[in-house]
Formats: structure tokens, C-alpha cells, sequence
């Protein structure tokens, strides 16, 4: 078979794109739909960037809000609309269940046991998603049956949740906009806060968007990463919501969430929670102040008018360290994902400690013809994101077309 792209979310609908314009025979096989991650997320979900950020090759928005922030159902019909105006090659509901590598890796490839059987090609893209396996912390599984315990995942909306106060464990984009949805609704909120960014919606003119472009903060490598872990930190608290506005732990308060420190388990009928609400504010005001000098920086250089960015409010952290379980209805995990390739991919030494695929640009350094795209932070900050995905997958559909021309002696894909 010719390359196999595995995943038609954005990511691999974007390879595709590419592929076909350097007229690579492929296809992609997708366990449910096209577009299926978005499908799942919960019914008033909306993007936090702004609808010009879609920018996959090809794929563009191009409707008549550009500054708006689509719903989810407009972003599935925009990847459908995408998959279909380049006959993307998906074939649907077909689910690769385990990768390996044949008997002789470099003359037979690779092995993708699938749910319509066994199919042998020697390059794979894996396009699966950049967050890929929830995760919960310790302690997450001692609730008494009788709560309600999801992950953000499977939250549709407040109806469909058990009745009675909520408590949100997590504090990135996901579980603030949960925590806002479900007070809105009539529901007692308490939030267990971590470690997250925050950005205010607007600055100045703009949407934060704007600027986070302009600064070259979506452009920053991995390299400028402190650690490997910072990949899994959380994306900045803001929403797209009701026209889009802030959303931090300082609006969350004074709305009426009750902010806690992080989750530390269940004991004698009660929730406990960490003594350390105040290194989380702190953390996130970090970023903010940070993210404010990469701001004047760029106003500097360029001789644009800095917009007025104060310093934080004071914020008293004092929380409560614990809640009896008596109280709560239903517990939603909102604490973050991590890659989940290696437990069906069989490829020794492919992935890192924490799962990342290793890689340089996309192209495993492990197996040769195993490329990856739409992975959190592979080759920018950007990458898994509707802005940045485009530019990763060209990369990609590149370093696949080079190797499918050493691998056939065809020598025209890249002369395209
Ligand atoms: C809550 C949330 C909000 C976000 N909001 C924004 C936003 O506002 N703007 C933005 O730019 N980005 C946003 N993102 C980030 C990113 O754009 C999305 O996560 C996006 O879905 C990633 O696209 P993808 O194609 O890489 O992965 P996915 O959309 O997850 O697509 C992967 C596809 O692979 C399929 N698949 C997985 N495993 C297999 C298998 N073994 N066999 C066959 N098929 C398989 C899945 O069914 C899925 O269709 C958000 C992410 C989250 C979690």
C-alpha cells in the first residue's frame, strides 16, 4: 500500500492536502469520522482563537467572521468541507489497532493491524491527535459510586450531569470554561486550580491572538522550552465564549467559583485539597507578566503604541482544604493529557519517557518512514493548533514524498 495517514482530524486532513498536491499515493484511515475529536467536545463548545487562526493549506476560513469564534459544529462542517474539496482519500471507521515493524524493517516496513485487517506499507503517518489520553491524578478513583466521576471528554452539557454542586479538577482552558458554563447554570462550582497561563481576551485593538502572533510566542521552538515537562502545561485561561472574554481564577471568583488548591485524593468522606492556591495565582501571573514583556519588546521594536497592560489585582488565596463528598453531584477531570502512542504503537525506543514521539521536523529518528504530525509542541509552539498545523504538515508531506522516492526510485514528487 502507499503511505497510510492514520487520524482525520486537522492534522491529517492537512497532510493529506499535501501529499496530494505533490501527488503522493495515499490514504487515511480514521476510527470514527472525519473531524471526530471535535465532534466529541461538549454542545456550547466554541474555539478560544479567533475563526482567521484556521489557516490549513487549502483550508482557510474564509467566511464572514473572521474575528468570531466558531461553534463546534461549524468547525466540523469547515474540516468536512476541507476533507471533500480535495476528495481527500479517509476511509472511515476503520481503527488501526497496533504498528510494527515488518520482519526486515528496511525492505518490509510496517505492520498496522486495523480493524479490516492487516495492511503492510512502509511509510505511516500518524496524525492521532495532540491530546490524545486523559489524565487524571492519583486519588482520581476513590469517589464513592454514587458520585458521578467524568472526564472533561465525555461532558455535554449541565443537564446531562448529575444534579447537585461540582467539582472541576483542573483549571486549564477546558475546565475554567466548564466551571463558567455550570455556575451559569444554577450549579455550586468548586474548582481545583493548578499551574496555568493566563492571557486577557483583548489588548488594546486586538485579540490576544493578535499578539501572540505578532510577539512570535506561537512561532517559539520546543528548544525554548525550559524543560521536557513544559509540554504538559497547561494552554492559557481566556475563552471564545458569548463573543469571547476573560477568563481567569480572578473573574472565575468574583463570578462565585470557589477556587481550591489541587486535588490530593479522598479521605474519610471528604476531599482534600493542597495548601498552594497561592503558588498557582502566582505561577499564572508569571506567565502574564512574562508574556507582557515579550508585548513591550515587540511595541519597542516595531514603534507600535504598547497597549495598557496592569499589573494582576492583589488575590487573597486563602481556600477551603477540604469538601465532604456529601456535597458533590458529579466530578469532572479537566487535568490535562498525555500521548497515548505507545501503547499501540510497537516500535521500541520510538517515544520518550513522557510519550512524545522522537522525531526531528516530524520524521520518527527511530524507524525509518514513521512521520507524525499535529503532535503538541513538535516543531513549534504552534504546531497542533488550527494556525500552525499547516506549516508542520507541508514539512512532513516533504520529508514523506523524499522517502517515498528513495523507497520506488520515482523521482517526480518533488520537482512539484
Ligand atoms: C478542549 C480543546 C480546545 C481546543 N481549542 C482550540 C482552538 O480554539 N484553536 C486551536 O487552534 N486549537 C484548539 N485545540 C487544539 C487542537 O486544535 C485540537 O486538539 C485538534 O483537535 C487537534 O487536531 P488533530 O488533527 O491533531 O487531532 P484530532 O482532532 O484529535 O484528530 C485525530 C483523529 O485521529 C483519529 N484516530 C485516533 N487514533 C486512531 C487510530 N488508532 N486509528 C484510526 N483513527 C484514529 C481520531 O478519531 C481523530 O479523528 C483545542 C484542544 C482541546 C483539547
Amino acid at each position: 500500500m502507499g503511505v497510510v495517514i492514520v487520524g482525520a482530524g486537522q492534522a491529517g486532513l492537512a497532510v493529506s492536502h499535501e501529499l496530494t498536491a505533490l501527488g503522493v499515493e495515499h490514504t487515511v484511515l480514521e476510527r470514527g469520522r472525519v473531524a471526530s475529536t471535535w465532534r466529541g467536545r461538549w454542545d456550547s463548545f466554541c474555539l478560544v482563537t479567533p475563526n482567521w487562526t484556521v489557516q490549513l493549506p487549502g483550508g482557510r476560513y474564509d467566511g464572514a467572521d473572521p474575528h468570531g469564534y466558531m461553534p463546534r459544529d461549524d468547525i466540523v462542517a469547515h474540516l468536512e468541507r476541507y476533507a471533500r474539496s480535495f476528495s481527500a482519500p479517509v476511509r472511515e471507521g476503520v481503527e488501526v489497532r497496533s504498528i510494527k515493524r515488518g520482519p526486515e524493517p528496511a525492505s518490509d516496513g510496517f505492520i498496522l493491524g486495523t480493524s479490516e485487517g492487516e495492511i503492510r506499507t512502509r511509510t505511516v503517518v500518524l496524525t492521532t491527535g495532540a491530546y490524545q489520553k486523559p489524565h487524571r491524578p492519583r486519588g482520581a478513583d476513590d469517589f464513592p459510586g454514587r458520585v458521578q466521576v467524568i472526564d472533561a471528554e465525555h461532558y455535554r452539557n449541565a443537564e446531562a450531569l448529575a444534579q447537585g454542586a461540582v467539582l472541576i479538577v483542573g483549571s486549564g482552558q477546558t475546565g475554567c470554561q466548564l466551571a463558567e458554563e455550570l455556575h451559569e447554570a444554577g450549579r455550586d462550582v468548586y474548582l481545583a486550580c493548578g499551574r496555568a497561563p493566563w492571557v486577557p481576551r483583548r489588548l488594546g485593538d486586538h485579540d490576544i491572538t493578535h499578539w501572540i502572533e505578532a510577539t512570535g510566542f506561537f512561532d517559539q521552538p520546543r528548544a525554548a522550552l525550559p524543560s521536557p515537562q513544559a509540554r504538559l502545561v497547561a494552554n492559557q485561561q481566556v475563552t471564545g465564549h458569548g463573543g469571547g472574554h476573560d477568563l481567569n481564577y480572578r473573574v472565575l471568583r468574583a463570578m462565585g467559583v470557589t477556587l481550591l488548591g489541587r486535588f490530593q485524593g479522598v479521605s474519610g468522606g471528604r476531599v482534600m485539597f493542597a495548601d498552594d492556591l497561592a503558588q498557582s495565582v502566582a505561577f499564572g501571573d508569571a506567565r502574564y507578566t512574562a508574556f507582557r514583556k515579550l508585548v513591550m519588546d515587540t511595541c519597542a521594536t516595531t514603534g507600535i503604541t504598547p497597549p495598557d497592560m496592569p499589573d494582576p489585582a492583589p488575590f487573597d488565596a486563602s481556600a477551603p482544604d477540604s469538601l465532604p463528598i456529601d456535597r458533590l453531584g458529579a466530578v469532572i477531570f479537566t487535568s490535562g493529557f498525555r500521548p497515548d502512542f505507545a501503547s499501540w504503537v510497537h516500535i521500541p525506543g520510538a517515544f520518550d519517557e513522557l510519550g512524545f514521539p522522537i522525531e526531528r521536523d516530524g520524521a520518527s529518528t527511530v524507524a525509518p518512514g514513521l512521520f507524525f504530525c499535529g503532535v503538541h509542541y513538535m516543531r513549534k509552539r504552534k504546531s497542533s493548533l488550527l494556525i500552525g498545523v499547516g506549516e508542520d504538515a507541508a514539512i512532513v508531506a516533504r520529508a514523506v514524498a523524499a522517502s517515498r522516492e528513495a523507497a520506488t526510485g520515482r523521482n517526480s514528487y518533488l520537482k512539484k
